[in-house]
């Protein structure tokens, strides 16, 4: 399907354009810009955009996508994930919604009830069947992640997909009938065979890999011989804030905000 850009755009506008998972950017050492249009040779790879303005953005943006079998020579394309250190908040945030936005338009170009195509609502980011009326919203999978503090100790673990050296706070899917808090205490327990008590909501992240929302909790060591499940991590242990792993997780991220929580000595459940 051929997209038709918009003549007219606000003065200032960031435009987010994927190629793949790769966001284009302009880059001057560690310095990384956002382009403000679609540059010339890129115009006729795009197969989709959509204007994106919400309250809480500092610019509108407009995403888009392009052909997957463009290939080019003369743009930075980088995934988002080794933008995390260099990018302020807001704007991966709105890169990170950008990406959910265009995975939710490639994998939902049919109803997934009768397989009829499905077309965009001009009034709502849903997708619309006009055969059966289904009517399909981009997916969102609540996930937790979470501290465990024993007094001055920390518990992180280390994930099998993990660079090596690096610990992050456990993390996994919220299931089907299950509240944030049961999942907390079940990951913990599945993962590393703890108990814990005093779970605190501490924040929330959107996690655009791909779908995911993080919402981190602060929760209190209760009992339990740590025992770590083989299939999920590798390794998991308890730190304290003068011997810490050598890796952790990205600034920016809430796994990395509640690491420093930690660290802070301001943790609710000490
Ligand atoms: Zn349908």
């Amino acid at each position: 399907m051929k997209s038709t850009l918009p003549k007219k755009l606000p003065a200032k506008c960031l435009f987010f354009i994927f190629l793949g998972d790769n966001l284009l950017i302009h880059q001057d050492g560690n310095q990384f810009t956002l382009p403000c249009e679609i540059p010339e040779t890129l115009k006729d790879k795009v197969t989709y955009h959509r204007f994106l303005n919400s309250n809480t953005d500092v610019y509108p943006s407009m995403v888009v996508d392009l052909n997957q079998n463009t290939t080019l020579l003369d743009a930075t394309f980088i995934s988002l994930r080794s933008l995390y250190p260099y990018v302020a908040d807001k704007q991966l945030t709105q890169a990170g919604r950008a990406l959910q936005i265009l995975h939710w338009n490639r994998d939902h170009q049919y109803c997934s009830r009768c397989s009829q195509k499905a077309t965009e609502s001009s009034t709502e980011l849903a997708k619309i069947c006009n055969n059966c009326g289904l009517v399909s919203y981009p997916r969102i999978s609540p996930a937790v992640i979470m501290s465990i503090i024993d007094g001055d100790r920390i518990l992180l673990a280390r994930n099998k997909h993990f660079s090596v050296g690096k610990y992050s706070p456990l993390a996994g899917f919220v299931e089907p009938g299950e509240t944030m808090e049961q999942a907390v205490q079940r990951e913990i327990l599945e993962e590393v065979n703890l108990k814990v008590d005093n779970i605190s909501y501490f924040g929330s992240q959107p996690w655009p890999f791909p779908h995911s929302m993080m919402v981190g909790f602060t929760t209190r060591f209760n009992g339990g011989l740590l025992q770590i499940d083989k299939d999920e991590i590798v390794d998991a242990q308890w730190f304290t804030r003068d011997r810490l792993p050598p890796i952790l997780p990205p600034k920016s991220s809430i796994s990395r905000r509640l690491v420093d929580h930690f660290l802070s000595g301001q943790d609710v459940t000490r």
